[in-house]
């Protein structure tokens, strides 16, 4: 096996350029120390925000002054130390900087419950001035959050208890990632490795079927052992985020979690309605699956067997091609778009290849006063070329926003978050497919895309109705028990999946091991941006006129609500030709699918 290199031992163009943030490490010590500075003079406010519209505007520049600088400081250490996380001189740094910023974070609370303290009046008139125009939204936002508020005393306590409402999630994590050990699972050459989070999706994406079957019965038997436990904790969160949307009036724990993104309920049933009257599509899929594995019935660790073997050799992508691939793919987004996406290569925005130490994954990020950086491993497969897509188009939405507002409202929110990643990932697919002669590579796309389907969309949509589930059990009082807990994600899994798979006793346990049930309604936002995506690529491919407003929309930030902005663009996610283009595009991907599989010699080279 090829070891992995040292940092220094990657040519500098394939690694990223910290220095626009900061030339040295002497220039982040000096802005370090000039925080407390900053930080004074936004305490001079305190008290005194009920002033003047205009004094309130200076108090928001100066807050913003000091977030902005924590935000710099802060993405500067994360990446330096992102880049080999045993260097401890780079992991001294980012502890330094995130005390800071817990402490500044206590020190400046006061601001916007002191805002909230003024009488509703009284804001709705500074809204009106000119200087307090950039900040609109947000006092517009707290007023929303008014409404919920408690008195002053009541505030006071749940704001001291919200470390015991975060502890369920705590108590997760540390049972999930350092006390849970799974027994070893062989490999397809009958070596003993241990099964980690880490492999656990290698294994399931084995061509051996025994590898795939010990992997998923390891992984899962040791959550049946400790399902009561598992049980009791999510029992204790669902309990604490029920007890918050009570307490602050909400009619229910879905609302609650809605408010601040406002986004309204039918959004979310939209998600589950739509998805369940096309399940018809993934029970299509799934009996696909099955002849393409000649399987009389699927286990759930087949959902990820290979359909088609590839070999190292076509998966070795060279980085320029990649490059190449990407920069054709969003031609249609316009000369500026393109031109943005050159300078992410040539101006080194992006820390490429995998080095000792370095952080797993991909992402991208970085903060309004640095270039929007993206981190990966690049090893040079098909799939590595489409993450470089996705966070591209993280990445261009951030440099588009930072351009075009203000610091305040550049922040893309969490419910519009993966809209562009998608569509540039729908972007390269159509690029390669039109430009693909090679059966082998447009049958693996599809099978990609039919894939991408069942995971983001129909699984997420399948966790949030679980979601929806255990919530209204809350809400009427009942606790949450393994057993229940089992019976019910069950039922949904043999609903959403048809008869192709055979009844897996155990998936039941399944929900024991997902996170994000722990993170009160966040995945419904995956199915949205995914099917928002597809409207939207579809608009881009039939009406040249669109362009100009889906670059606006990314420019957009969040100098409106969520909702609004995709307005403006024509996309409504609580009507109900919101998964037109999705459903659509999955029909077509499946016949596809169906007529290389009946029609061509690409199936015998499968077995
Ligand atoms: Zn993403």
């Amino acid at each position: 096996m090829k070891e992995c290199p040292r940092r220094s031992e990657i040519s500098e163009e394939m690694k990223w350029d910290l220095s626009p943030l900061y030339a040295d490490l002497a220039a982040w010590d000096k802005d370090f120390k000039s925080l407390d500075r900053v930080l004074e003079h936004f305490m001079l406010f305190k008290g005194r925000l009920g002033e003047s519209a205009d004094l309130l505007a200076k108090a928001f520049d100066a807050s913003d002054a000091l977030d902005r600088l924590a935000e710099k400081l802060e993405t500067f250490a994360h990446h330096k130390s992102d880049e080999d996380c045993a260097n401890s001189a780079n992991l001294a740094r980012l502890e330094r900087i995130s005390t800071k910023s817990a402490e500044l974070e206590g020190m400046t609370a006061w601001f916007f419950p002191e805002i909230l303290a003024l009488p509703e009046a009284r804001i709705l008139d500074m809204i009106k001035s000119p200087s307090l125009a950039p900040y609109a939204k947000t006092l517009k936002d707290l007023l929303r959050e008014k409404e919920h508020m408690l008195s002053e005393p009541e505030e006071r306590i749940l704001g001291l208890a919200s470390d015991l409402f975060s502890s369920p999630h705590g108590i997760f994590s540390v049972l999930n990632d350092a006390d849970l050990r799974f027994s070893a699972v062989r490999d397809a050459d009958g070596a003993e490795k241990e099964l980690t989070h880490g492999n656990y999706i290698k294994f399931l994406e084995s061509e051996n079927r025994e590898v795939r079957k010990s992997a998923f019965l390891a992984m899962h038997g040791k959550y049946s052992e400790l399902r009561n436990t598992f049980a009791a904790a999510l029992d204790g969160m669902v309990k604490g985020y029920v007890l918050n949307s009570k307490l602050r009036k909400y009619p229910k724990a879905l609302s609650a979690a809605l408010h601040s993104e406002d986004i309204p309920i039918e959004v979310f049933d939209n998600v589950i309605v739509s998805t369940r009257n096309n399940l018809h599509l993934l029970h299509r899929c799934m009996n696909l699956r099955q002849s393409l594995l000649k399987l009389d019935k699927m286990g759930y660790f087949d959902l990820r067997a290979p359909l088609l073997p590839i070999p190292a050799a076509e998966d070795s992508i060279a980085w320029d091609s990649a490059r190449m691939a990407v920069s054709a793919s969003v031609e249609i987004l316009g000369g500026d778009y393109v031109e943005g996406v050159s300078r992410a290569f040539d101006m080194r925005w992006i820390d490429a290849l995998e080095n000792r130490g370095k952080r797993s994954g991909a992402y991208s990020g970085g903060c309004y006063d640095s270039p929007p950086y993206i981190l990966m491993n690049y090893a040079a497969s098909l799939e590595d070329v489409f993450t470089l897509a996705h966070e591209l188009g993280h990445s261009m939405n951030s440099l588009l926003s930072n351009r075009k507002q203000t610091y305040h409202s550049s922040d893309i929110s969490i419910f519009l978050g993966e809209i562009a990643s998608n569509v540039n990932e729908l972007l390269l697919h159509d690029y390669y497919e039109r430009n693909a002669d090679d059966k082998r590579l447009r049958f693996r796309l599809l099978c990609k895309l039919a894939d991408e389907f069942r995971c983001v969309l129909y699984r997420q949509a399948m966790f949030s109705e679980f979601e929806k589930e255990i919530y209204e059990i809350r809400d009427s009082g009942e606790p949450l028990q393994a057993d229940m807990l089992c019976e019910n994600y069950s039922k949904l899994c043999a609903e959403y999946h048809g008869d192709a798979l055979k009844d897996g006793g155990e998936i039941a346990i399944e929900w024991a091991r997902i996170p994000h049930f722990y993170y009160n309604f966040y995945v419904f936002k995956y199915v949205t941006g995914f099917a928002a995506a597809m409207k939207i690529f579809a608009r881009l491919k039939s009406d040249p006129s669109f362009l100009p407003r889906y670059l606006d929309f990314l420019s957009a930030g969040s100098s409106d609500l969520p909702m609004n902005l995709l307005g403006k663009i024509g996309i409504y996610p609580d009507k109900d030709d919101f998964f037109k283009e999705a459903f659509e595009k999955f029909d077509e991907v499946l016949t596809g699918i169906e007529k290389d599989f009946n029609s061509d010699n690409i199936v015998s080279r499968v077995s």
